[in-house]
């Protein structure tokens, strides 16, 4: 018929009923998939067909998936929403005040999707004496754990390079609470052209009605960002406690030395989490952010299940 021949590609936006596909020399085109795929999202890797000339290409098969970031949907399923992340940039700032159990949350959810984790402590312009102390423990207790911590501006392009850096070479997603700047450090690194989404739809034909929930970018100066609104607020999905804790690096190695198997970690004796805390071997701070947010999951189950 009129399809080309099959070649790898990579999905750089989904709206609905299609995608669009692109392949490694950059050819771009809008597509249909069959029925039986399972449900495709921004950043899978397919085999596809493209048109010859006019009209859709078809996607035929995905290739299997390095990571996916996941969401829960309204009823509280967790739906795949980007595919083959690699890195997620945790932004925060010193305004909002940054909360560490928030930062702790983007962190678990990095880790159960085994995707590498980097700070970005933005408007680092607003970081006054009186506020340096707080900053740098904060910078400190992530640092130790091994995640790296950038401090830069959004608004102070020549202080980017690390972050381009970082971004190099990688499919990234940008994460963190609102108004921390990450829409600001999203358009210092892509120009303006590559937001507007009407190319998009110029030869599809099908006009702008359909809904872009995330897109892939190519960034100028190197490598890949994948970002929506959805993604940006992306946070920890209902979890049992125990996955919690093997979302706190320091935490599940201790887990198994504790005096009792079936240790609730809260008030036994002989509990590993609780004597690396006395002796300063694990951070305080992390631990009351786990008890924290082991309560909060409860509350959030039974929110969903009401
Ligand atoms: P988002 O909600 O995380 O996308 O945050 P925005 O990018 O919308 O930024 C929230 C506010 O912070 C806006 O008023 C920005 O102008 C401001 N902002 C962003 N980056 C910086 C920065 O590096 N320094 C300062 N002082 N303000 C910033
Ligand atoms: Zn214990």
């Amino acid at each position: 018929d009129d399809l080309g021949d099959e070649q790898i590609g990579i999905i750089t936006a989904h709206f609905g009923q299609q995608v669009q596909v692109e392949s490694p020399d950059g050819e771009s085109r809008r597509c249909h998939f069959r029925a039986t795929l399972e449900q495709l999202v921004v950043g899978d890797r397919v085999i596809w067909q493209p048109p010859k000339s006019e009209g859709l290409g078809v996607v035929v098969a995905i290739e299997p998936r390095e990571t996916v970031l996941k969401r829960p949907d309204p009823y509280g399923n967790l739906k795949p929403v980007a595919a083959n992340v690699e890195q997620m940039l945790v932004v925060f700032a010193p305004l909002p005040t940054p909360s560490s159990t928030l930062l702790d949350r983007y962190l678990v959810a990095a880790e159960l999707s085994e995707i590498p984790a980097t700070l970005v402590l933005n408007k680092a312009d607003l970081i006054d004496e009186a506020l340096r102390p707080f900053i740098d423990d904060m910078k400190a207790m992530y640092e130790q754990l091994g995640y790296p911590v950038m401090e830069l501006s959004a608004h102070e392009p020549e202080g980017l390079a690390p972050l381009h850096d970082a971004l190099k070479g990688k499919i990234s997603v940008f994460v963190g609470q609102s108004g921390v700047g990450k829409s600001s450090l999203v358009n210092a690194v892509l120009p303006e052209a590559e937001l507007d989404v009407g190319d998009l739809s110029a030869n599809s034909g099908l006009g702008q009605h359909t809904t872009v929930t995330a897109r892939l970018f190519h960034l100028p100066t190197g490598g890949e960002l994948i970002d929506s609104p959805g993604i940006r607020e992306f946070g920890l999905w209902h979890i049992s406690e125990d996955e919690l804790l093997h979302g706190y690096r320091e935490l599940s190695e201790l887990a198994g030395h504790c005096k009792f198997r079936n240790c609730s970690h809260r008030n036994e004796p002989g509990c590993a989490f609780l004597e690396a805390a006395e002796s300063g071997a694990i951070s305080e701070e992390r631990l009351d952010n786990f008890y924290q947010i082991a309560d909060t999951l409860d509350e959030e189950g039974r929110e969903r299940y009401q």
